[in-house]
């Protein structure tokens, strides 16, 4: 299949190209379009056999779930058996935005979607592009990030193309995603609610609006029964072996320099994935800042786009500076911890 990629000017979209991707969305293909976290691969929510084609390109395993995409709230009404209360309040804070959210599902949804589960994943993106799709699709769009599975996610469209190209129809092209990490996953079927996966929207802010919400404990083990399906896969892992240093950031510096050394003596390529803080400490290496670790959402927009950089300098072992886990570090923490398969070295 020939791969066709239509640029789309997120500030004056054009709605001839937006037509055409719906058209394809319509006739049961597959669309790799922005969203402001990921790029997304897109299928008609009603389709099961469009739906069936977004596992096979990416190679996902069958029961894991995707998420719905919605352009209003009455498509997401009209996927659940009903909103629970809280979920109101959020949808009127966060959407649209990076924050999905899990009730129970409607018997419209049809069950490959959900990987055979009684609850479904719903939410408004806020990239305009998206929004628009959504909209002149006339349906829901279940998109999971357009990758391979097990790759990390794509945040350009030259991402998406160098994972998908000759397997899906059509990729909208709109630049770089803002966020860079996924959203966040939050499970309203329990109380509290309960993140499943950190995302682009924080634990701190949903709590200003919930009071009490907790990490899912599942997210700091892992389960052979996870309550949400993606948990147990292997995710954004790098051609290279990646480890994370931790510690106090002096320690961490000096750490890597030793480590990176010792195996630059023994003939191994080694990248190191460090900070604008601390990238100039590592004269010599193969060095890339992820961004400001004061900042870390400019950290979640570049992450995955370096794993990805790492993968075109044939390193074959990686070294991460860890981050603190606060804001949207946490799901910087969380991409970095699958990333390196949970292997540590303390500084
Ligand atoms: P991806 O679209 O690749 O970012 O993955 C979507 C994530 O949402 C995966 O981790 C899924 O397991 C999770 N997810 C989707 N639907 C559900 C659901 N009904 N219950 C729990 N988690 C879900
Ligand atoms: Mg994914």
């Amino acid at each position: 299949m020939k791969t066709r990629v239509l640029k789309v000017d997120p500030s004056n979209i054009d709605a001839d190209s937006i037509r055409e991707a719906a058209e394809v969305i319509k006739a049961g293909g597959l669309v790799a379009f922005p969203t402001e976290t990921v790029y997304g691969l897109g299928a008609s929510a009603l389709d099961e056999k469009a739906i069936r084609k977004i596992f096979t390109a990416k190679g996902r395993p069958q029961d894991n779930p995707l998420i719905l995409h919605v352009a209003a709230v009455s498509q997401a009404a009209e996927a659940v058996e009903f909103f629970p209360p809280n979920a109101k309040i959020l949808i009127d804070k966060f959407w649209p935005g990076p924050l999905t959210l899990v009730m129970k599902k409607s018997s419209k949804v049809p069950s490959v979607v959900t990987g055979g589960l009684d609850t479904v994943a719903v939410r408004m993106p806020s990239d305009p592009v998206a929004l628009e799709l959504i909209r002149c699709s006339n349906v829901a769009i279940v998109a999971p990030s357009a990758n391979i599975s097990g790759h990390p996610s794509t945040t350009n469209a030259q991402h998406v193309i160098d994972d998908l190209s000759g397997k899906i129809d059509l990729i909208l092209d709109s630049g770089p995603c803002r966020v860079g990490v996924e959203s966040t996953v939050l499970d309203l079927t329990i109380s509290p609610p309960a993140v499943l996966r950190p995302g682009g929207t924080t634990l701190e802010s949903l709590r200003q609006v919930l009071g009490n919400v907790v990490y899912s404990p599942f997210l700091t083990e892992r389960p052979s029964q996870p309550r949400s399906p993606g948990m147990k896969y292997a995710h954004y892992l790098p051609k290279a072996d990646m480890y994370i240093v931790r510690g106090n950031i002096g320690d961490v510096v000096k750490k890597i320099r030793a480590l990176a050394s010792e195996y630059k003596k023994r003939g191994i390529s080694v990248g190191v994935l460090a900070t604008d803080q601390t990238a100039s400490e590592y004269e010599g290496f193969a060095v890339l800042s992820a961004g400001n670790r004061d900042r870390p959402e400019s950290i979640a927009e570049c992450f995955f786009g370096i794993l990805r950089r790492f993968d075109k300098m044939n390193v074959s072992i990686i070294l991460s500076e860890a981050i603190d886990a606060e804001g949207v570090g946490m799901a910087v923490m969380n991409r970095m911890e699958k990333a390196a398969a949970y292997k540590f070295i303390d500084a």
